[in-house]
């Protein structure tokens, strides 16, 4: 899986790509899609550095289709990514002809990263899991099924966003504890959700299941992803079918697509702690025993617009990692989102579920940092928060960083939130 791709010595002539901490060195060669002015025509960009390159113009694919990209097989995504690797190489013949297919990052609008097709949102933070579980259903926090069967419910793509939007506070059906009957209102318990989004690249035929081997051929890469949620309306409707309108009137994805090739020095085994079943043999594989899960450090950011208005920056509210607190690997989510014969697209979108750590500083959400709403969190500008105020932006950010690997970024993944439509 490691090749002259992943060598940490490899310099870019695109120099911004080779500054300590940048999201982008010639290592990563995320996919996503940019235009140079509203209302032009999505482009292919591969990002490094500051600047976009345009897919196109290298002479490396035809077209600007993003879901024939995805689509490709393992092979020539390797083959891609190599060639991309050499043309941006210091030295590289390919640099005169390329420069010119070069964009700031600062000059172009990013777009959704792909056109999404299903998502699905899954629940493999146990931690989280947990938490949240404790809160609905003290007596009961973990549910039986959840060691054994990945939980999921099918999401809609419909309201899916690119980093950089706002969206207004969402209405909904919310009833108190002490309410005799429930009222439309808008949410006052607006939350963040921490998470990864699977991109999902060569689909698999109605009926035909995707064995656990070849579970991660089908995966393009990943994405930050933001479930954004309404845990008034959520306590309200999730018996018996799961969340509804709590989720779906926005959430947020950032603009790139880190390669599952881009990832490979960052993977770890995956580990049960001693006690818990082993998963049923067809979510186990050695592979995916010695390698499954991925190293991935998360961050949630907050401004608000007190923040905004006194020129203080976004402070960072909490951190986790991806392989600390996922319960499943990204293999597994793919091969039982199959089993059933259910088929998958170019395209489709798996969300994780939040990502928060084992220790309460580590949540990835709003509803466990604040206790259900019941112990507000102090920001630095003097203001307190249980859950979202009207002008807050949320970014999430991620990296993996190991000894003898270049350090990698998924860039941000934002929005802000406008009051209730009036
Ligand atoms: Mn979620």
């Amino acid at each position: 899986m490691i090749d002259a791709t992943h060598d940490p010595a490899l310099q870019s002539w695109v120099d911004t790509a080779n500054a300590e901490g940048c999201d982008f060195p010639i290592q990563n060669l995320p996919f996503g899609r940019y235009r140079v002015a509203h209302g032009a025509p999505w482009r292919i960009g591969v990002a490094i550095g500051d600047a976009v390159l345009d897919l196109g113009h290298t002479g490396l694919v035809a077209g600007a289709d993003m879901r024939a990209l995805l689509g490709l097989d393992p092979a020539a995504r390797r083959a891609l990514r190599l060639a991309l690797s050499e043309g941006l190489r210091r030295g590289s013949a390919r640099q005169a002809a390329w420069a010119d297919a070069l964009h700031p990052l600062a000059a172009v609008e990013l777009g959704l990263p792909c056109e999404i097709g299903d998502y699905t949102d899954f629940y493999v933070g146990i931690h989280h899991a947990t938490a949240v579980g404790k809160l609905f259903r003290p007596d009961n926090p973990l549910l039986p099924n959840y060691k054994w069967v990945p939980i999921g419910y099918h999401g809609r793509a419909s309201t899916i966003n690119a980093s950089g939007h706002a969206f207004h506070r969402p209405q909904g059906q919310i009833k108190g504890a002490d309410d005799a009957e429930p009222r439309l209102a808008p949410t006052q318990r607006l939350d963040y959700e921490l998470e990864l989004g699977l991109v999902v690249g060569r689909g698999n035929a109605q009926g035909r299941p995707i064995p656990i081997a070849e579970a991660e051929d089908h995966l393009f890469g990943m994405t930050l992803f933001n479930d954004w949620s309404a845990r008034d309306f959520q306590a309200w409707e999730y018996q018996p079918l799961g969340p509804f309108l709590s989720k779906n009137f926005a959430s947020t994805v950032s603009p790139w697509i880190v390669t599952m090739e881009a990832l490979a020095p960052f993977r770890r085994a995956f580990e049960r702690p001693a006690g818990d079943p082993r998963p049923l043999p067809y979510l186990d594989a050695e592979a995916n025993r010695a390698q499954g899960a991925i190293d991935v450090g998360l961050e949630i950011w907050l401004q608000t617009a007190e923040m905004r208005r006194h020129g203080l920056p976004a402070q960072r509210i909490a951190q986790s990692n991806f392989a600390d607190a996922a319960y499943w690997t990204p293999a597994q989510l793919v091969t039982h989102h199959s089993v059933n014969g259910c088929a998958l697209h170019a395209g489709d979108l798996l969300g994780t579920g939040t990502l928060s750590g084992p220790r309460p500083e580590q949540a990835g959400s709003l509803l466990e940092l604040s206790q259900g709403g019941k112990v507000p969190i102090n920001l630095a500008s003097g203001e307190r928060r249980t859950f979202l105020a009207d002008g807050d932006e949320v970014t999430l950010r991620g990296h993996c960083e190991r000894a003898g690997a270049r350090r990698i970024g998924f860039g941000a993944c934002s929005a802000r939130i406008l009051p209730p439509h009036s």
